[in-house]
């Protein structure tokens, strides 16, 4: 078999999520956005997918890459893409490597006919989930105050969540960032949900030592379950600082670049108590395998980071925590249980108890609404 076309389709589609001049995602009024979908085509006939991938890197700096490879040989093709980053960092990302590590993936399964993580060595068909928010706003009934995100938790607490992560208050909002509000908000949501769920925090990423160890104490006593990244993650002797005197475990990194070489120097380091990667911030499925088996070894729990089909299927796969699965994000303005409009189905159905089930169709499991898809292609 051997790759003949590898292609990004774009489509009009509908949005109601706006950024902020920081870059956060938060609920807005619905308008006009475009869609992409990355499409691997092979001689056989058989194609991969995945969704929100750039055409000019494709077409500029992946696809030359890959045609006439076999879409078999993922290690190599993602060896290839990995060394051309070097030379490319601004373009060639590893959001972009993901996108394609990906449809090879899901490309696979459909060729043998099996979700992605029995391909990848199944351990389990369901994960439970965290509800995972989008960062505080200004927006009444959003997530303006520490009250708002009690309620909010209590609701998700209702539809089944075992646990829940706040992403607090960071600029432009106005007192933002401020570690005591992340604190009463932390608070807040203890007292509305009582002892029994997982609760973890995502504050604003650059706060000080000071800071950081000031809040990783406070959530102590709410014996909350983990803090994410309070600081910049390029200063690992600040993570091995904060580290060594919290109880509270403290799980990383997340945004730093390096792929499994960073996760490794941490683990050695002691710079965080539990790993964390996501297909996104590491490129893919290939090298996200790479790094729970790198944990494994070190015996340290990893954390994946995101939702989403890629992350799901390696949760499956994974016979050491990982618990959770995050899904979101969430807010009390978005209806999250719709799926996208190019999707038929979610692609993380999420039960009354809080599981998350992994599809059992061939690949990654993409529901695509092909009608929807070529009904809005853009020429
Ligand atoms: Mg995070």
């Amino acid at each position: 078999m051997k790759i003949v076309d590898v292609r990004v389709e774009t489509f009009r589609t509908k949005s109601r999520m706006v950024r902020d001049s920081e870059g956060h995602t938060h609920p807005g009024p619905e308008h006009d956005s475009t869609g992409s979908l990355l499409r691997i085509v092979t001689d056989d006939g058989v194609e991969g997918y995945t969704f929100g991938a750039n055409r000019s890197v494709i077409d500029g700096l992946v696809k030359p890459l890959l045609i006439g490879e076999d879409p078999f040989y993922r290690e190599r093709i993602w060896q290839m893409l990995k060394e051309r980053q070097r030379l490319h960092l601004g373009s060639l990302s590893d959001r972009v490597l993901a996108s394609v590590d990906m449809a090879l993936w899901d490309l696979a399964g459909r060729a043998l006919g099996q979700p992605v993580h029995k391909l990848l060595g199944a351990f389990r068909d369901k994960v439970p989930a965290y509800g995972s928010t989008m960062c505080g706003d200004d927006l009444e009934g959003g997530l303006d105050t520490p009250e708002a995100y009690a309620d909010f938790a209590v609701k998700c607490v209702e539809r089944g969540y075992p646990a829940f992560k706040l992403h607090t208050w960071q600029p432009p909002y106005e007192g933002a960032p401020s570690w005591k509000r992340d604190v009463e908000a932390c608070r807040a949501v203890r007292e509305a949900v009582g002892p029994d769920i997982d609760l973890m925090l995502d504050p604003f990423h650059y706060y000080s030592r000071e800071e950081s160890l000031y809040l990783g104490r406070a959530l102590e006593e709410l014996d909350y379950y983990w803090i994410e990244e309070p600081m910049d993650e390029h200063s690992t002797s600040s993570y091995v600082w904060l580290a060594e005197q919290l109880d509270l475990p403290v799980v990383g990194p997340e945004t730093a670049e390096g792929k499994m070489q960073t996760r490794a120097e941490w683990i050695v380091r002691g710079a965080s108590d539990i790993s964390r990667g996501g297909v996104g911030d590491l490129g893919g499925i290939t090298p996200l395998v790479k790094t729970a088996h790198l944990c494994e070894a070190h015996g340290v729990k990893m954390e994946v980071h995101g939702g989403g089909p890629g992350n799901l299927h390696v949760l499956c796969a994974m016979g050491i925590p990982g618990h959770y699965y995050e899904r979101g994000l969430l807010h009390p303005f978005v209806d999250y249980e719709q799926p996208s409009p190019w999707l038929n189905t979610l692609t993380d159905p999420m039960d009354d108890e809080g599981y998350v089930h992994v599809s059992q169709e061939p690949g990654l499991g993409w529901d695509i609404n092909w009608d929807y898809i070529s009904a809005h292609t853009i020429a």
